[in-house]
């Protein structure tokens, strides 16, 4: 049997839809963040990155770099095994303790990313209540998908951000059911927010608990980057919120945190936790060097804040399609996935300007987009010459300029 021909046929597949995906070959410049080394094809060359979710660029920072080579020296490198099997290496137990602080909770658990944190941290909280119904935002991510699934629970789906349409729901279900409502605080492809306070209200008057990804918003939102529920006001009503390490903490992981008994069940039952290697020590030095600098010098959210808004209107004055929200995240709208990978392409090999197209499954076909993160490292030079890139590309792939040329498609 030619077992080959079924994955020849998968990609085949990818091509004829013009998605499959290729990757650049990077070599970021720790100290010159967005500065990077593209290995092309035809050799090394000096690239701006402009779609790093490294969003505050702490993946430079000397406090969080010195963390980890400190403790990589000191104690090593790898965990040596589960935490069930071989033990908990203290630097993972003073991360837990600073995340646990960063969300005023209890408790915090680490994972080994923010996908096996809310796949395994969802699928095995849902399971542990008995006849839970699960209320998922129509637009939340991949991981949450997948543990809602893992949780062999009733799922039912809330369009997203639709309060209205959730309260349906909670109303359906009765008071008298154990409710789950999931939701993303931050959603990183469109970057627009959900409104928390009203969420919580729903679930205190229905009698719902509350599981949100802060993933895209923990370290650059609220007064000491605990995201979206500090800078609303709201992280105490929020019963199990979960954040990675992998994006404004520059490093690797993830995380729940909730009371104590909650974060101890999930330590007890979750098999993505008991069954998996801890985080390497050194990584957990990194991330704790990063959120105690993120808790008290707001410079790089000021910054990041002030360059993403003048990233949307350089952008928008230029008559490119900007997809509009309040957030750090820029999607320039495309519309085509051939086209997205085009202009991917030409903006990398003659202007040397990365952007990786977004297309499906990533976001639904027919919104392919580039997705633009500006940090606090890009300064006017490089804007401006990303604006006048972009306009070049638009011009050359014939592509809409202005936002209500793509509304009126
Ligand atoms: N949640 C959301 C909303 C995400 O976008 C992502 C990945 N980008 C994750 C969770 C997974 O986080 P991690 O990259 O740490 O696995």
């Amino acid at each position: 049997m030619d077992y080959n021909q079924y994955f020849s046929a998968a990609l085949g597949r990818l091509h004829d839809e013009r998605r499959y995906r290729v990757f650049a070959d990077l070599e970021r410049i720790a100290g010159r963040f967005p500065h990077a080394t593209w290995h092309s094809p035809s050799g090394p060359r000096n690239v701006v990155i402009w779609c790093s979710n490294d969003y505050l660029g702490m993946g430079q920072h000397p406090k969080v770099v010195g963390a980890m080579v400190e403790t990589a020296t000191r104690v090593g490198t790898g965990a040596g095994g589960t935490r069930n099997i071989a033990g908990t290496h203290h630097p993972l137990v003073q991360l837990e303790a600073e995340l646990a602080d960063l969300h005023g909770k209890e408790a915090a658990l680490l994972f080994t990313s923010g996908y096996v944190s809310n796949q395994t941290g969802i699928a095995t909280l849902a399971k542990l209540i008995p006849d839970c119904l699960i209320l998922s935002d129509a637009l939340n991510h991949n991981s949450m998908i997948e543990g809602v699934r893992q949780s062999g629970c009733e799922r039912q789906i809330w369009r997203h951000n639709d309060l209205a349409h959730l309260e349906q729901l909670l109303i359906a279900a009765g008071p008298n059911r154990p409710k789950l409502i999931a939701c993303e605080s931050l959603y990183s492809m469109d970057g627009d927010v959900a409104p928390l306070a009203a969420i919580c209200d729903l679930a205190e008057r229905y009698n719902a608990m509350t599981y949100v990804d802060e993933v895209h918003a923990v370290g650059m939102y609220g007064p000491r980057g605990g995201g979206i529920a500090e800078r609303d006001g709201v992280m105490h009503r929020i019963d199990i919120l979960e954040g990675t390490l992998a994006k404004a903490f520059g490093c690797l992981g993830g995380y729940i945190a909730a009371k104590g008994e909650i974060i101890d069940a999930v330590r007890s039952y979750a098999p993505g936790f008991i069954f998996t290697t801890a985080l390497p020590p050194p990584i957990c030095s990194a991330a704790t060097a990063a959120i105690k600098h993120l808790k008290s010098s707001s410079w790089e959210r000021e910054r990041h804040q002030d360059r993403a808004a003048r990233v949307k209107a350089i952008l928008n004055a230029a008559g490119l399609p900007v997809m509009d929200n309040d957030t750090h995240i820029v999607p320039l709208f495309v519309g085509d996935p051939e086209k997205c990978k085009q202009a991917s392409d030409l903006l990398l090999e003659e202007h040397g300007i990365y952007i990786q197209p977004i297309n499906y499954p990533t976001v639904a076909k027919g919104t392919e987009r580039l997705r633009i993160t500006p940090s606090p490292y890009h300064d006017d030079g490089l804007i401006d010459r990303l604006a006048e890139a972009l306009l070049q590309v638009w011009e050359r792939l014939g592509l809409a300029l202005h936002k209500k040329a793509m509304a009126a498609e």
